[in-house]
């Protein structure tokens, strides 16, 4: 999963990730006479504040009305485009449900799992009744540990926390095999600026987290909870300090670093490896690779320096609160207390059925999504979606064709990747086999846990097979789009190709400026800080001249500088480099939309509706997707955890840098957001 480069906000797989609805859009049927969701050519005019100067704020000249006026949902860290799509993806997911409901599928079949899992989810009483019973077995087993080598046992567990995290994912040294990856982990807050930035907010983060850390375990039945939380919270500050930055993680050649067995052992000594990998099912395996080097090789030296006793109160309280939402309503609340309200700012609770979506998604979300696109996704889309693909590849590879910076020897290089290129839209050619996966009714924890172990041993199952190039690792209904560098196939699943993405009856102009754009960013990806440092079949070789490599990294750092100075919050900006990627997504993709636009219009002059150019109507549709507001304490975190930059800099900063947006809205010399020629930016 680490290398899936996403378009939207990076969700975490827990049932406390996602968004609820307003309540007021639901699944609708082709309207009689066609016409676009949005406005009357596809953008929403009445959100626009025309009071405002495009050229001085662009984002605001679009999206002002609306952002100055909308109410935040109490139950959500944000709201923009991408969460009311989110929601409608949702609701559409619950009609599907409400259907098997009536109609009670066969035993023995995919969607007979499905609604067994969002019962044994939706029966509160049955999960109080059970209390702490389903967690009994694995707390004796960590009060039975005595040893150094009793925790390392329990932590190759794949459901205990601890420094060392594993991964299987295609080997970029040979990408039609797969490897498994030792990654770092280990931390309840979510990076480890949470432990050692400085700041009355950071204190305030602190101690509600070290609230939470008792609670959970006064729930367990620890007798002194508030000690046990002070010991868990040092131990994880220790840890935290020799973790590596979000931003140093996303260094392709620092993070790859394949080892033997012998190689393993020698690089992480604290660890008895045979007895860590027995646990995760991996005792035959010979060849991995090491990420975070020196964060896992100090992580894994805590399991000496930090007490027996301190690491099982760690290992209860991380097992606890993993499952907190799939334990009674005490650990449930406890949890959204402190990552949704502390940490994200909301303020209530999702509705039950909502969250329970989201666990189908995470747990069975192809056996969803093969209802889901029957029911939802028409086929005809799917032809307009590739014919938009194979646009965007064309205005790339013309785009490449001419770029100034690059030397012919790179340039060729960079074709070759193009060529390889594998899009995929709507939902995969087949459907995962969810024949192994055990779910009971009225079982919830135990439906929780047996589906993580079916993912992990599906994974462990085929480690000696060819990497299946057909697998997909996004849901149907997800609203996301996602690039993955190790197969270079970029993936659009059916959920985002809908209003005001795409949407078949709006103008081109705001069809390209929109989901072409999103095309253009996943295939810009491949293209960008990271993405580049993979070649046409996935491998990771260095494939740039010199001279040409120096020239980029000039232009990327005039880039970050642009980010570095957006400051939505008192003292918090965004961190340029740490969001290179998806920058580089964001202004290539918006270069290639405009370049593909051009091409379907054949040289012919697009007309002007409601008093908007084709270019005008393009650059509005770009900013559009990227209406939202957020909460203050949700946008401190994206800043800290999420490679994306915050929305209103997408919708903003890209435009600055394309020559025809400046044409289009004539815009000049002393408006605030004006570039002159020679400082913008141009890599793709
Ligand atoms: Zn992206």
């Amino acid at each position: 999963m680490k290398t899936l480069l996403v378009l939207g906000l990076t969700t975490v797989l827990v049932a406390c990730g996602g968004n609820n609805g307003s309540g007021g859009e639901q699944a609708a049927a082709p309207p009689a006479t066609p016409k676009p969701t949005f406005g009357t050519f596809g953008i929403d005019l009445s959100a626009m504040d025309t009071s405002v100067k495009p050229g001085d704020d662009f984002y605001r000249y679009v999206n002002g009305k609306w952002v100055s006026t909308f109410t935040m949902p109490a139950d959500k860290a944000r709201y923009g485009v991408f969460d009311a799509l989110r929601d409608k993806s949702e609701a559409d997911v619950r009609t599907l449900l409400d259907e098997l409901a009536a109609r009670p599928p066969a035993a023995g079949s995919v969607q007979k799992k499905v609604s067994d899992l969002y019962n044994s989810w939706m029966d509160e009483a049955a999960i109080e009744a059970r209390g702490i019973e389903p967690l009994r077995a694995d707390l004796a087993a960590i009060a039975a540990a005595r040893s150094k080598n009793d925790i390392v046992t329990l932590m190759g567990n794949i459901d205990y926390a601890g420094p060392i995290g594993m991964y299987i994912s295609p080997d970029p040294a040979d990408t039609t095999r797969y490897v498994v990856n030792v990654t770092q982990g280990g931390l309840g807050m979510p990076v480890r600026d949470y432990y050692l930035n400085e700041g009355p907010k950071f204190d305030a983060y602190r101690s509600a987290y070290q609230t939470y850390v008792a609670k959970i375990l006064e729930l367990v039945g620890d007798p002194n909870p508030a000690e046990s939380a002070k010991a868990v919270v040092a131990l994880e500050t220790a840890l935290a300090t020799v973790h590596w930055s979000p931003e140093r993680q996303r260094d392709v050649q620092a993070t790859n670093n394949p080892v033997d067995r012998a190689g393993l052992a020698a690089a992480i000594p604290a660890i008895d490896w045979d007895l860590f990998l027995r646990g995760s099912g991996l005792s035959n395996v010979q060849h991995f690779v090491i990420n975070e080097t020196t964060a896992l090789h100090d992580g894994a030296a805590l399991l000496d320096t930090q007490s027996v006793e301190a690491w099982k109160k760690y290992l209860a309280f991380h097992l606890a609160s993993d499952y907190a939402s799939n334990l009674p309503k005490a650990f449930d609340d406890a949890n959204f207390d402190f990552y949704r309200k502390t940490l994200s700012g909301v303020e209530v609770q999702r509705d039950r059925w909502k969250r329970g979506v989201t666990l189908l998604d995470g747990l069975i979300g192809e056996g969803v999504g093969e209802v889901y696109v029957a029911r939802f996704f028409p086929p005809e889309y799917k032809a307009q979606m590739d014919a938009l693909v194979a646009n965007l590849v064309k205005a790339l590879g013309q785009r490449v064709s001419t770029l100034s910076w690059m030397d012919d020897a790179t340039r060729a290089e960079a074709a070759k990747k193009l060529a390889t290129f594998e899009p995929r839209v709507g939902y995969p050619v087949k459907w995962r086999d969810y024949s192994a996966y055990v779910v009971e009714p009225g079982k919830l924890f135990e439906n929780v846990r047996n589906g993580r172990k079916f993912d992990w041993n599906r994974e462990v199952a085929r480690l000696d097979e060819p990497v299946d190039r057909e697998e997909w690792g996004m849901n149907p209904q997800t609203v996301n789009a996602y690039y993955n560098p190790l197969v270079n196939q970029i993936t659009f699943p059916a959920a985002i190709l809908q209003p005001p993405f795409f949407d078949p009856y709006a103008d081109a102009a705001v069809n390209y400026g929109a989901i072409g754009a999103v095309i253009g960013h996943e295939i810009g990806h491949g293209y960008d800080d990271q993405g580049r440092e993979y070649d046409e079949t996935g491998k990771i070789r260095n494939w740039w001249t010199p001279e040409t490599n120096d020239k980029f990294m000039g232009a990327i750092g005039k880039f970050a500088e642009q980010y570095n100075a957006f400051c939505p919050l008192d003292g918090a900006c965004v961190n340029g480099n740490f969001t290179m990627g998806e920058n580089i997504g964001d202004l290539g993709g918006l270069e290639m939309a405009y370049t593909a636009y051009k091409l379907s219009l054949n040289g012919r002059e697009a007309p002007v509706i409601d008093g908007f150019t084709g270019d005008q109507r393009f650059f509005m549709a770009h900013a559009q997707v990227w209406r939202a507001i957020q909460r203050d304490d949700a946008l401190r975190n994206q800043m800290l955890t999420d490679p994306h930059s915050p929305a209103a800099a997408r919708g903003s900063i890209p435009e600055r840098n394309v020559d025809a947006w400046y044409a289009a809205f004539d815009v000049k010399p002393g408006d605030a957001q004006y570039i002159p020629p020679e400082n913008r930016v141009r890599i793709w």
